[in-house]
């Protein structure tokens, strides 16, 4: 038996991990192309570019542990494609046969042409090398432009203001967050930024003009799904690799996880493909217990957080695109603060602010009645 993975992220090493944990005890090969150990990505836009922490502290698990547990850790190697039929893939080394196959590729971000050809520093953020480049980039003179107000927009832009440096951030929709939050809670956002002196410019298109003020660019427009190798292969894919509630593929060999996985949930009755770290481990978890037979339907429910300036939160739930009636908040956004999204006199989703007692509470109320107003 051998379980081969592709994409030594967060994804691929919880398969591996949780492998190991129950007891698989065949042949697991992991292949990164990336020359890292396995590493999570959310300090990338924190404590690492603030410098509160250094990469180490980011690693999965260090080198010995890999050893220990027998997982043959590939990387530098990329796999650049798979023989469904023949059950094998060719990676730039060689060729490695598979038993099951789990594709772990992530997502890489969207680039935006106009700042492409700025004639200005570029930076987007996703590996430990991009996040070093800007960390370093971020200084006290420095006047930072950030093009979008999602999740890493808006963290980048908390970094940049601890740093001392003068930031503007660029976003076409009229709040920060919009499409997630929706504007009652994105609001808060958008004055959590104003405070802290961010330069926020919202329900415009930034332009080259905008940029030629800025020392540097931070393009944080989103991220696409790595689904070149499963099309290429002939696999089912429509935003992202399509799977059920096992992540199994169009091929029964083969498995999604993580950023690229599109999967029929059976909570929520609908597809839906999730970039973020929760979801990256624990469906890591649910492609170990398919491969071993266990059979342990995914149907945890999207979960994310973000640390901006002296905000955490989380948010459980997912509004979908028949979206919501009314949001109840209780509290300060300052903290602590509680909201929930409620459709039909149900609970969809509920998030917290720094309440993290609040965060078992706000997770189980999801798919509830509401709390009474
Ligand atoms: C800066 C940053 C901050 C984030 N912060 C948060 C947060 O606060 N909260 C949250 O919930 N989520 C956050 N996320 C999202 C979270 O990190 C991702 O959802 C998670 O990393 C997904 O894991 P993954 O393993 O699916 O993909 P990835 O982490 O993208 O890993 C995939 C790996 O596969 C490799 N690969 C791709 N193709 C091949 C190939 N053909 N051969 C070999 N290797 C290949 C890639 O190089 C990559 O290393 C953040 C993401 C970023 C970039």
């Amino acid at each position: 038996m051998s379980v081969v993975i592709v994409g030594a992220g967060l994804a691929g090493a919880k398969t591996a991990e949780a492998l190991r944990e129950r007891d698989y005890d065949g042949e697991i090969v992991l292949f990164g192309v990336e020359e890292h150990l396995p590493y999570e990505r959310p300090p990338l836009s924190k404590a690492v570019l603030l410098g509160d922490k250094e990469v180490d502290s980011a690693y999965v698990h260090d080198d010995a542990w890999w050893r220990e547990h027998d997982v043959d850790v590939r990387t530098g190697v990329e796999v650049q494609s798979i023989d469904l039929a023949g059950r094998r893939v060719v990676t730039s080394s060689g060729e490695q046969p598979y038993e099951w196959l789990v594709l772990a590729t992530g997502s890489e971000p969207r680039h935006l042409r106009l700042a492409d050809e700025a004639g200005r520093p570029v930076h987007y953020l996703r590996t430990v090398e991009d996040s070093l480049a800007l960390k370093a980039s971020l200084t006290s003179d420095a006047r930072v432009a950030v093009i979008g107000a999602g999740w890493i927009g808006l963290e980048v832009a908390s970094a940049a203001r601890a740093a001392g440096a003068a930031v503007t951030v660029h976003e076409s929709a009229d709040l920060p967050l919009l499409a997630v939050l929706g504007p009652e809670v994105a609001q808060h956002f958008a004055d959590l930024h104003r405070a802290h002196g961010v330069d926020l410019r919202l329900g415009t298109s930034v332009t080259a003009e905008d940029l030629a003020e800025a020392d540097l660019v931070v393009v944080g427009i989103g991220a696409s799904p790595r689904t070149a190798l499963a099309e290429a292969a002939g696999l089912e894919v429509d935003n992202g690799v399509l799977v059920d509630e096992l992540l199994r593929t169009s091929d029964e060999h083969v498995l999604a996880v993580g950023d690229i996985a599109n999967e029929q949930h059976p909570v929520l009755g609908r597809r839906v493909r999730v970039e973020h770290w929760d979801n990256a481990i624990e469906q890591g978890k649910a492609a170990a217990a398919t491969i071993i037979g266990a059979a342990e339907p995914y149907d945890r429910m999207p979960y994310f957080f973000t640390d901006q300036y002296d905000l955490g939160m989380e948010y459980f739930g997912h509004t979908g695109p028949d979206g919501y009636d009314r949001v109840i908040t209780r509290g300060d956004f300052s903290g602590p603060f509680r909201a929930w999204w409620v459709r039909d006199d149900t609970v969809v989703a509920a998030m917290q602010a720094n309440d993290w007692d609040a965060s078992d509470e706000m997770r189980a109320s999801v798919g509830q009645a509401p709390p009474a107003e």
